[in-house]
């Protein structure tokens, strides 16, 4: 049997009445673990780098002081690197020994938004067509990817939503999010480009590896114009940053199987720019409108945003065709600047006046304006 002696209070209590043959093995192990110990403190500290890229047997890794190195790698660890990885270096020739398995992901997190959201579908007004095509294509595969392998079809990895701003698709993507119980991780591809220079590649790498840990979930990459939009001149230093995040990105999409519990929504307002290199299949293959609501719509949204609102002879259909050309976020302001003018006015109910005054109030500013106000 083994002995194994962990500290000197172990000896004490083993040795204790012990018989001369077994003190003396104790006594060894003792010995053996304490020289281990001794021994840490002569080992050299590995340093923490990145692989930035395999160049045949070798990598390119960049230190934490953001030189660059061209190194040699173990023989059995060059097979399970790919760029972007965390490893461990020794420091006099800076060999790569070891692979760091991120499974914190504290840099990742501290950036992207990480929620179970709880909007249900019956709170997104209008929109028939976007909903069903995101049942389809998002809700089924997460809920039933059996079917999809019994028929033996790929639904798509990737859908784009577009449309002008304040439509609803962050609130379609969150509530495909709820319908699926999905973890839903939310990131602003303009902040992922400013905030985080020389690593948005990396962070992308991040977030999908803690989408599959976190699966079934939704990466939701809201403005992906920002990341994928086509650009003729990439000489500046920050143009080419962003084309290096944009890789990654479709490497990270290209990689991924369909059906392993992670789906992918992007947002723009601004579909003419995107690159075409983002719409190949399997990619970001479905597209899926959100466009601005049509009466109907409008009178659905201002349905739900009024469900909780102590109204006196309010006629909701009167104020669909004030608000033309409304988007679902102003909608939504509308109801609550009504509020407010009841507020002023000392009521608690809200009236017809109330309503034509905040639309008025709305038609007078800017939508941009409005939509930092309400969006
Ligand atoms: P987008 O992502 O298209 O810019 P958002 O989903 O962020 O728009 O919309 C902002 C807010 O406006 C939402 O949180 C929601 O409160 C409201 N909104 C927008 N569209 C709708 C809609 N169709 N139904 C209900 N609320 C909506």
């Amino acid at each position: 049997m083994e002995t194994r002696v962990s500290s000197d209070y172990d000896y004490n209590l083993f040795s204790s009445g012990l018989d001369p043959h077994s003190e003396n093995r104790v006594l060894k192990a003792t010995v053996s673990y304490l020289k281990s110990e001794i021994g840490k403190f002569k080992k050299k500290p590995l340093l923490v780098c990145e692989v930035r890229k395999l160049v045949g047997k070798h990598a390119v890794i960049r230190l934490p002081n953001g030189n660059y190195f061209l190194v040699e790698v173990l023989d059995s660890l060059r097979p399970q690197l790919s760029p972007y990885d965390t490893v461990l270096v020794e420091q006099h020739s800076l060999t790569i020994v070891d692979k760091i398995e991120q499974t914190n992901h504290f840099d990742i997190e501290s950036f992207v938004i990480l929620e179970k959201p709880s909007v249900s579908w019956d709170q997104v007004g209008g929109l028939k067509d976007p909903i069903r095509d995101l049942q389809e294509v998002v809700e089924l595969p997460l809920i039933n990817p059996q079917l999809f392998s019994q028929i033996g079809i790929e639904p798509p990895k990737g859908i784009l939503l577009h449309g002008p701003t304040g439509t609803g698709k962050t609130l379609l993507a969150k509530a495909v999010a709820h319908s699926t119980n999905a973890t839903f991780i939310q990131v602003t591809a303009s902040e992922l480009n400013q905030k985080f220079i020389g690593d948005g590649a990396k962070l992308v790498k991040d977030l999908f590896s803690m989408a599959r840990e976190k699966s079934p979930s939704i990466i939701f990459i809201d403005e992906i114009d920002a990341l994928a939009s086509t650009r003729i001149d990439v000489g500046a230093s920050g143009e080419r940053e962003v084309q290096r995040t944009f890789m990654q990105l479709l490497t990270e999409l290209d990689g991924f199987k369909s059906l392993d519990g992670v789906k992918v929504i992007g947002a723009t307002n601004r579909l003419e720019v995107i690159d075409k290199a983002l719409l190949r299949p399997g990619r970001f293959d479905r597209l899926i409108e959100v466009p601005l609501p049509d009466p109907l719509s409008r009178k659905n949204i201002f349905s739900i945003y009024t469900r909780g609102m102590s109204l006196s002879g309010v006629d909701i259909s009167l104020l669909v065709p004030r608000t033309e050309g409304f988007c679902g976020a102003e909608i939504k302001g509308v109801c609550t600047e009504a509020g407010y003018f009841a507020l002023r006015d000392g009521r608690t109910f809200v009236t017809q006046d109330d309503f034509s005054s905040a639309i008025n109030k709305f038609r007078m500013i800017s939508p941009s304006e409005h939509l930092t106000m309400f969006g």
